[in-house]
């Protein structure tokens, strides 16, 4: 800002002016000052319009910077008019004027561009500038002002060079305050040029130059201000839009904002038209009536603030009619000037049903849909504790002869009698007792009211007749007969376990009776634990007596016929009772041990009757014994078996052990072991009941075993054409594992040629002989041999 003092009238009409013109200049023209005047005023405006927006939005710091600069920047035509008075003092005044303002102008300017730019600069950096700043203007003033004009142009020109060069990828209304920078600077030159009759072009240039370059930068600010609040939406839309939970804001009971999640949870089809979400209609929908009221108060007291926040859960159904079980959290907002309440919905529904499923299925039995024997002692437990002592009774049932009917038609057949006898108890008693399946045959009725005893007869009479009618499944008609063992209580019983288990001796001693058959135990449980103890006596005295005794039936050659071994099977002839099939007592000499002791005695008299045989001078056969699974866990078995073999100096090789195929499975380890040994000393080994259980090939492969016994369930449907496949398979896989194979239960010419041609190479069954009494086998050693 230039001009000479020489060009300025001396007419000054007005008195401020006059008085102004006395202090300042000696010769001051009034259109000079007057373009001063409204050079001021822009500088004014645009620094005021700066700093008010940056109040707006205070995050634009160079708005402020730029502002306040401009602000300074009015006070130099003040400090330069000062520097011409003739007065030395006020000259004095007008030169610091001009080196205080141009330092703190440009400083700020510098700085303001240094943000709008988004530089960083160190504080060392910018004390730096300003202190080369000072002293720049110090040292050109000292010198000669003349000289200083010429300096401050180029000073103001190379600074709005570095600023248009920072800002020079920018956006246009950077771009554009960088080149205004840098004409303001160069319009500075105009009084170095032109001399002081540039002044009035320089000064009403540089007013139109600081308003362009002031709205510039308020386009900057408000381009800034935009893509600020863009990004703040971009944000929110990321946060909420995307959002896994459901987030909704509910203002004056209506939905403002619901996000795709919370749609998504409710099921609510954008296109389907739903119910405006949460009129009473919404909530009618989706609201359980028991939980209306509950939610509806949280939402009411944290508006009211009364709750900061509040968390709640529950069951919810979706539009769709699904039912949901979400959890809540909610606070209130402000949304539009109003309060609101922000609600994040999380939807817990597959957590929960999972839990439910687990914990459906661990107190429920998974083929007939009841309650399994955990949920019983459960529940007896709680009867139990119940200080108000309830009565009840319990029925334990358990099918007779199950596991011969599931062999003779397989477990399918086996699993859907079950479910029909489920669900027929079900139809008949489950308004009175609660049916339950303890596990593989057995069910169990439990009857919780005052009359439990008589309610208990009563049922057992009416299962009694429901089995006079055959179940009617969907390719068959079976006739079933059970056993009931029935407990009440108040009884002696202390516990659940302990009720149980009288109920349970009971249903064992009903076993013993021919037929659909009940047996109480007594009030003391003692008549149930009288019946278990006695099988066990009587087995007992079996074994003393030599009651049990072998048949042994005959494996023969597949293609010759010849005779190849024998299988001894053990039957008990009791006295008074008559012969009794190995079925129905291995299973309770298991329960209760005595298998060890009868397995024992067993090996005994089939390695008896080998010595036999040989002291007759017949030809030995190998005889097959079989093996529980309880012997196999004895770890001296291998040692006694041996021993036996040595007190009738039989070769092991004249013995082979049978073990079944799910005892394989469940004791693999020890199994394998035992096995082991006995192959090793010369004893063979066959599976048993191939195909009943799971083994894997992996067993098949580890086990050292001689022979697999195919399950007479596989061989029954031959030849049929899947069955023949089947078997063979099973042949092809033995021979790679170089087992022989055994066919069991041929009972017809046809089962015997498909069980050749399938590659079994020894076959047994009733087609070439029952099992028989030692004479008949010596017949046959005699001469089939
Ligand atoms: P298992 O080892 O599978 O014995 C074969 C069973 O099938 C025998 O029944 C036999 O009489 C029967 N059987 C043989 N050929 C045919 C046929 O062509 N058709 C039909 N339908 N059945 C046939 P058994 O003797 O009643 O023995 C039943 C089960 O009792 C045996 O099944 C075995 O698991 C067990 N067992 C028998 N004796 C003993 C023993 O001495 N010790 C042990 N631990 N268990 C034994
Ligand atoms: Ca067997
Ligand atoms: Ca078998």
């Amino acid at each position: 800002m230039t001009w000479s003092s020489r060009d300025i009238p001396i007419s000054v009409r007005l008195r401020v002016r006059r008085y102004t013109a006395s202090i300042f200049i000696s010769e001051a023209a009034f259109d000079v000052l007057y373009t001063f005047a409204i050079y001021m005023a822009v500088t004014l405006g645009t620094g005021v319009a700066l700093l008010l927006v940056w109040r707006q939005d205070r995050a634009q710091t160079f708005t402020a910077l730029l502002g306040l600069s401009h602000l300074i920047w009015t006070l130099n035509p003040l400090a330069y008019l000062a520097t011409r008075s003739t007065d030395p003092l006020w000259h004095h005044v007008g030169l610091v004027g001009l080196v205080l303002v141009g330092t703190t102008y440009l400083s700020l300017l510098t700085l303001g561009f240094i943000h709008l730019s988004g530089r960083r600069f160190s504080r060392w950096k910018l004390l730096a500038t300003g202190c080369f700043l000072f002293l720049f203007h110090i040292g050109l003033i000292l010198v000669d002002l003349h000289w200083a004009q010429l300096g401050f142009a180029a000073l103001n020109t190379v600074i709005g060079l570095v600023v248009a060069w920072w800002l020079r990828r920018q956006g246009p209304g950077e771009r554009a305050s960088g080149l205004l920078i840098v004409l303001c600077g160069l319009n500075q030159f105009t009084y170095v040029v032109m001399g002081e009759s540039g002044t009035m072009l320089q000064t009403t240039v540089a007013a139109a130059l600081r308003l362009l370059l002031g709205m510039s930068l308020m386009y900057s600010a408000l381009t800034r201000t935009g893509q600020a609040v863009r990004r703040l939406h971009d944000r929110f839309f990321e946060l909420t839009e995307r959002s896994p939970q459901g987030v909704t804001v509910v203002r004056k009971g209506m939905v403002a904002y619901a996000n795709p999640a919370f749609r998504q949870i409710y099921g609510m089809n954008d296109k389907a038209p739903h119910p405006p979400i949460f009129s009473p209609r919404w909530v009618e929908q989706t609201v359980p009536e028991a939980e209306r009221q509950g939610a509806e108060l949280i939402a009411r007291r944290v508006l009211d603030g009364q709750l900061q926040q509040a968390e709640w859960h529950g069951e919810r159904f979706a539009l769709d009619g699904r039912r949901l079980y979400l959890r809540f959290r909610a606070w209130q907002v402000e949304w539009d000037g109003a309060p609101a309440l922000q609600v994040v919905v999380s939807d817990d529904t597959a957590r929960v049903d999972a839990t439910q499923a687990l914990l459906w299925r661990a107190t429920h039995d998974e083929l007939t849909g009841l309650p399994n024997r955990s949920a019983l002692l459960q529940r007896l437990r709680e009867l139990f504790e119940d200080p108000a002592h309830p009565t009840f009774a319990l029925i334990l049932m358990d099918v007779d002869r199950f596991k011969l009917f599931n062999e003779a038609h397989g477990q399918s057949v086996g699993d859907d009698v079950l479910k029909v006898l489920s669900a027929e108890l079900a139809r008949c008693l489950a308004d009175r007792a609660q049916v339950m399946r303890m596990g593989e045959d057995e069910f169990a009725l439990l009857i919780e009211c005052v009359d439990a005893v008589n309610e208990a007869e009563r049922m057992a009479q009416q299962v009694k007749v429901m089995l006079r009618e055959p179940l009617v499944l969907p390719a068959h008609r079976f006739f079933l007969d059970v056993s009931m063992g029935v407990a009440s209580h108040p009884s002696s019983a202390r516990d659940a376990e302990a009720f149980l288990q009288v109920a349970h001796a009971a249903m064992h001693e009903a076993k013993r009776l021919p037929g659909t058959s009940v047996q109480w135990a007594s009030a003391d449980g003692a008549q149930g634990l009288v019946a278990f103890f006695s099988a066990e006596q009587a087995l007992r005295a079996g074994l003393q007596n030599d009651e049990f005794k072998l048949v042994y039936q005959p494996k023969v050659a597949a293609k010759t016929g010849r005779l190849l071994g024998f299988e001894a099977l053990v039957r008990w002839d009791r006295p008074g009772v008559g012969r009794i099939s190995p079925l129905d007592f291995i299973p309770a000499a298991e329960r209760n041990g005595l298998i060890v002791p009868l397995g024992a005695l067993i090996l005994r008299e089939a390695c008896q009757q080998l010595a036999a045989w040989r002291d007759q001078g017949l030809s030995l056969v190998p005889v097959a014994v079989n093996v529980s699974p309880l012997q196999l866990l004895d770890a001296q078995f291998p040692e006694s078996v041996l021993a036996i073999l040595r007190s009738f100096q039989l070769p092991p090789s004249c013995l082979t052990l049978e073990i079944t195929e799910t005892a394989a499975v469940t004791h693999m380890d020890q199994v394998n072991e035992q096995i082991s040994q006995l192959r090793k000393a010369g004893v063979e080994v066959a599976l048993d009941d191939f195909g009943t259980g799971f083994s894997s090939l992996n067993m098949l492969r580890s086990l050292p075993l001689r022979t697999v016994k195919i399950d007479r369930s596989l061989i029954d449907p031959m030849p049929n054409q899947e069955a023949n496949a089947v078997v063979k398979a099973i042949c092809d896989l033995a021979c790679v594992l170089s087992l022989d194979v055994v066919a069991e239960g041929v009972e017809t010419e046809a089962h015997a040629s498909a069980a050749l041609s399938a590659g079994c190479d020894v076959l047994q069954g009733f087609l070439f002989a029952q099992p028989l009494e030692v004479d008949e086998a010596t017949r046959w050693l005699t001469d089939r041999y």
